[in-house]
């Protein structure tokens, strides 16, 4: 606009996009958002001057023309309507008060929203089990990292990166498995970048030659669900060698025997035989991460999401224990989170069906009692449903009604064809977001909510670092902030709730938490962030984890034995080839923000599904033709794009775009025993031209 930039709003806040957390001033002139731009280089930890194009660039969503601006419900013939707040509230409290009066809490379900703040998530946790009386409350981090917070938490004791964002810049080795970082994490890929230019090792290990393996020292192709396979192998060249750490591995962890023994049947012949990477690209890991005196461990979702998630992330931390990388500068495991809130709003705030806030367990009675008192009311030791698991029990009517908050699951969702018949036939479902994405028009009701440059409060980054989040515009229309609607229902279904600043809600939150004791908003604005744990107001924070101790009983982390095992779907003559899922740079999840950025349509306008040249010779497809996918679950149709990033057996289709929805060839009840992951990484399809409809 004309208006100088010094006339404007200005305020430093932190990146809604993705979890690496950049921090930036953003300017208004409190209607919209003219610029972002660096903010002082000591309150942004992560990302210094830098950000990418998502943080610079993409803000049109927050004035696009069909942002929410005032809640819907549906008038007699089922069409959706405007209403006042006060009759849309109205409408959820009895739609949900119906179901719970008569089916009891149990048959609600929440999805809380790792988007949001901290506090909002705070208060969704506390919403489903004191307000609606339900343990079902959980949100996206099922379909992503759930299996890291199990793998990690039940090895080391805490579900999160043990690094601080600047290892990556210290450490001599990276060993980077299923992350496409530069695309998905822009600016961690730069400071890796920029580590390797200065001599670091990286070793990338991935399906597909992902953009960062240009960078890498080492890059071998695996085939797609055996993770713990080849991550077993390297373990075995270590300990078969004696190239482990054995002061670390005596006095700082137990089960080193177990895994030891464990790893024995992944011999370099097996190892290969599996995954397809040869005993010599073995070998040369294991030779580099071990003379490495500093090694970081990242993986995204490539290794996560699967039927063994959590096994592939013991595997991992197996790893890193054994050659003694954690706890000391340049070295540790990062798995690099998605959404800009999923550790916070995801994880630490305990809108979880088995934990309260700060990873405290339901079913531990002292615990339990302790929320009980502070929210007055009774919980039920018994743990809720996992948002995978939510889809399931619908079916046999164990979950009746839903509300749903800032997740569009009708494409997120595993299986969404099913996830869509879940959805239509719900008694009841509240939908809680910027837009009618897809999920809402199964809605009953729609509540407008308010995006992070309109409201304040708090983001838990990959890191651990807790950073504020500063209101910059006004709501837009009749939109407001997830905590203030929640309050309103909240007060309207029998409690009184008195929030008058997020601020507040954080107070609770610490005194109830013991990783946020100390804290405050007041601290996190004054101090440019604080990192978790963070146990009393004098408590500096935590920037690496596990430099004296695990967070185990013992102290010592729990290695875990992993053998072997294979994804559910394993190709066979009828759907011979593996199809995985994933992101582009220029997009954002389900799109719901991105595609509405004119900038990025430019960019980033269509679906396709990357095959390999041999593949598309013998199909007979080029470049930008169209090609039918097909997997026991249903089929899409996308233009092809012939490229040797995928290996010949392998295909590649981004989860972006709704209009082809790659999740309806995954399968919904394919999931990790232990997180209810569910496995986009792997589905066996068919492919053929596409003939038309
Ligand atoms: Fe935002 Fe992530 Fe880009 Fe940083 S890297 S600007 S946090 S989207």
């Amino acid at each position: 606009g004309d208006k100088r930039l010094e006339e404007l709003n200005v305020e430093d806040t932190t990146c809604g996009y993705c979890a690496v957390g950049c921090r930036f001033d953003l300017y208004s002139d409190g209607e919209e958002i003219l610029a972002a731009r660096p903010t002082a280089e000591e309150d942004a930890p992560v990302n210094g001057i830098s950000t990418c194009v998502k943080g610079k660039f993409s803000y049109d969503f927050v004035n696009s023309d069909d942002r929410l601006t005032s809640p819907l419900v549906r008038d007699e013939n089922g069409a959706f309507r405007e209403a006042t707040w006060d009759e849309a509230l109205s409408r959820v409290a009895e739609g949900l008060g119906a179901i719970k009066d008569e089916h009891g809490g149990e048959a609600l379900s929440v999805i809380a929203s790792s988007k949001a703040t901290n506090e909002d998530n705070y208060l969704m946790g506390k919403f489903a089990r004191q307000v609606l009386g339900t343990n079902s409350v959980d949100n996206c981090n099922r379909l992503c990292h759930s299996s890291t917070v199990a793998g990690l938490a039940r090895t080391y004791g805490y579900g999160a990166a043990s690094i601080t964002t600047e290892d990556l810049e210290l450490a001599d080795c990276i060993l980077l498995t299923g992350s496409n970082t530069t695309e998905a994490h822009p600016v961690l890929a730069t400071r890796i970048k920029q580590n390797v230019r200065d001599g670091a090792d990286l070793l990338v290990f991935d399906p597909r030659e992902v953009q960062i393996a240009e960078y890498a020292t080492q890059y071998s192709r695996v085939k797609p669900g055996y993770d713990a396979v080849w991550i077993n192998g390297i373990t075995r060249y270590i300990v078969n060698n004696d190239l482990h750490d054995e002061s670390f591995v005596a006095e700082r962890t137990t089960g080193f025997e177990d895994v030891k023994e464990a790893v024995q049947e992944f011999t370099p012949e097996r190892v290969e035989e599996v995954t397809g990477v040869p005993p010599e690209e073995i070998a040369a890991a294991a030779e580099t991460v071990a003379a490495a005196d500093a090694c970081v461990f990242g993986w995204t979702l490539g290794l996560t999401e699967h039927s063994h998630g959590t096994e592939n992330v013991m595997a991992m931390a197996n790893l890193a224990a054994i050659t003694g990388n954690l706890g000391k500068p340049g070295a540790g495991v990062s798995p690099f989170r998605g959404q800009n809130n999923v550790q916070g709003g995801g994880g630490d705030m305990g809108p979880l069906p088995d934990n309260f806030p700060g990873y405290q367990d339901i079913a531990d009675d002292e615990i339990r009692a302790k929320f009980e008192d502070a929210w007055d009311c009774d919980i039920s030791p018994e743990y809720g449903y996992y948002t995978t698991q939510m889809f399931l029990a619908a079916d046999d009517d164990d979950v009746r009604g839903m509300y749903i908050i800032g997740e569009n699951a009708a494409l997120s969702e595993p299986g969404v064809n099913h996830a869509e018949d879940v959805l239509r036939d719900l008694e009841f479902l509240v939908v809680q977001d910027l837009f009618v994405n897809e999920t809402a028009q199964y809605a009953d009701v729609v509540l407008p909510a308010c995006s992070f440059v309109e409201k304040t409060g708090t983001f838990t980054n990959t890191d651990r670092t807790v950073q504020m989040v500063k209101q910059v515009m006004e709501p837009k229309g009749d939109s407001r902030p997830d905590w203030k609607i929640l309050q309103d229902l909240a007060n309207r279904m029998g409690r009184e709730w008195d929030y008058d600043s997020s601020a507040e809600i954080m107070e609770e939150v610490s005194s109830l938490t013991p990783l946020y004791g100390g804290v405050s908003h007041e601290r996190v604005d004054g101090e440019g962030g604080l990192q978790w744990p963070c146990w009393d107001e004098d408590h500096p924070g935590t920037e690496r984890l596990y430099t004296e101790a695990f967070n185990t009983e013992n102290g010592k982390a729990d290695l875990q034995a992993v053998g072997y095992s294979e994804p559910a779907e394993i190709p066979d003559e009828r759907y011979p080839f593996t199809l995985t899922t994933g992101r582009v740079l220029y997009q954002y999840h389900t799109g719901t923000m991105t595609n509405r950025e004119a900038g990025i349509r430019q960019y980033s306008p269509n679906n396709f599904v990357e095959i390999h040249p041999e593949t598309a010779a013998e199909l007979g497809v080029e470049s930008g033709e169209l090609v039918t996918i097909e997997s026991r679950n249903g089929e899409i149709a996308v233009p092809a794009q012939v490229t040797d990033r995928v290996g010949p057996e392998n295909l590649f289709v981004p989860i972006h775009f709704a209009d082809s929805a790659v999740n309806r060839l995954t399968d919904e009840e394919h999931l990790d025993p232990a997180a209810a992951t569910p496995e986009f990484k792997v589905s066996a399809v068919r492919v053929r031209p596409y003939e038309g409809k």
